[in-house]
Parts: structure tokens; C-alpha cells; sequence
């Protein structure tokens, strides 16, 4: 339902609504969207939905777990996810560049702990094939996505592992024989 209120700061008329659940009277933007509502928008306000989730989280918590058990819905669920993230690319960014800036301490012990997660104890010879290009690692997710940076704007998708080492100077020289001789005989570019 939908009321008036008078806003004497501007002087202006704006849209209200009454709140399902804690029946009081609040400016639209204190509700979530809802396509399956006429109004589109959720009959509880922000708030109470929160509350309400969190009184369920359990209950969520392992509906969400079933449902994404299948693998049809898990792979709707993602291919939707990666949908709207593209979708909505500018949004995403600037939400979570904000979030870097508001939580800095956060962010570095994040990132701290990522790569702490994913260096492996031994180091990858790699390949780009789109690129021709060999590398070294001994962290791969993180070294994927700096060369998918802007900038250089490279290709990982099909990066294969050429050779591992446990050390890095034999990675290091079995790279250089690849800069020399090229890959799969190639001469490098
Ligand atoms: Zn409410």
C-alpha cells in the first residue's frame, strides 16, 4: 500500500509504504525488490527482512546447501550469478573498491591470508598458449589474474603446467630453456 508523506525539506511529495511486518509506515527505498509483487517490492521492510533471516539463518543456511546439492540448480544458480555480475560490471566494481576503502585493515589481511591459502609448496613452469608466453609460479590463482589485468589484458583460460619444482632456481632455468628453444619447438615471440 502505498501513502503520502510531506518532506518539508524539499518541499516535496514521496512514496511510502507500510511495513508487513512491523506495520509501520517507511519511504520506499527501506524495501528490497520483489518481481513476484505488483508494487515489486517486498512486503517487509529491509529491517524486519533481516531479522527474519536471521531468526532462519539455519534454516537457509542448509536449504541453500540442498539446492545447490543439484547439480541443474548449481549450474543455473552460477550462470545467473556471473550474468548479473557482468550485467551490472561498473556496480560491482565501484561497491567493492568502496568497501576497500572503508575497510583497509580488512582488505590487507585478506589478501594476506588468500595468498598465504594458495602459494604452494613447489613452483609451476607455465604456459599461455594464446600467448605463447612461459612463466614461473608457486601461485597460480593469484599470478592467473594479474596477467588477466588491465594493461596486459592476457588470456589464462587454457594456461597449462609445463613442469613443477621444488626449488626455484630449477624452475627458473627449466623456464629459460623454454625463452630459448620456445614451446613445442616454436621459437618465442
Ligand atoms: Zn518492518
Amino acid at each position: 500500500m502505498y501513502l503520502f508523506e510531506w518532506q518539508d525539506k524539499r518541499n516535496k511529495f514521496r512514496y511510502m509504504k507500510i511495513c508487513s511486518k512491523c506495520s509501520e509506515l517507511k519511504p520506499l527505498e527501506m524495501f528490497a525488490k520483489c518481481k513476484a509483487n505488483k508494487d515489486g517490492l517486498q512486503c517487509q521492510c529491509k529491517q524486519c527482512h533481516k531479522q527474519h533471516q536471521l531468526d532462519k539463518k539455519e534454516y537457509y543456511q542448509q536449504y541453500r546447501k540442498e539446492y545447490l546439492s543439484i547439480s541443474e540448480n548449481k549450474e543455473r544458480h552460477y550462470s545467473n550469478t556471473k550474468q548479473h555480475q557482468s550485467d551490472n560490471r561498473e556496480k560491482y566494481k565501484s561497491v567493492s573498491s568502496q568497501w576497500v576503502k572503508d575497510n583497509p585493515e580488512r582488505h590487507k589481511q585478506g589478501v594476506k591470508k588468500h595468498h598465504q591459502d594458495t602459494t604452494l609448496p613447489y613452483h609451476i613452469v607455465y604456459l599461455l598458449p594464446d600467448h605463447n608466453y612461459v612463466g614461473v609460479t608457486n601461485n597460480p590463482t593469484y599470478r592467473m589474474s594479474n596477467h588477466r589485468k588491465k594493461g596486459f589484458n592476457r588470456n589464462t583460460n587454457n594456461w597449462t603446467e609445463l613442469a613443477r619444482f621444488d626449488d626455484r632456481e630449477d624452475a627458473l632455468k627449466c623456464e629459460a630453456e623454454y625463452h630459448t628453444k620456445g614451446y613445442e619447438g616454436k621459437k618465442s615471440a
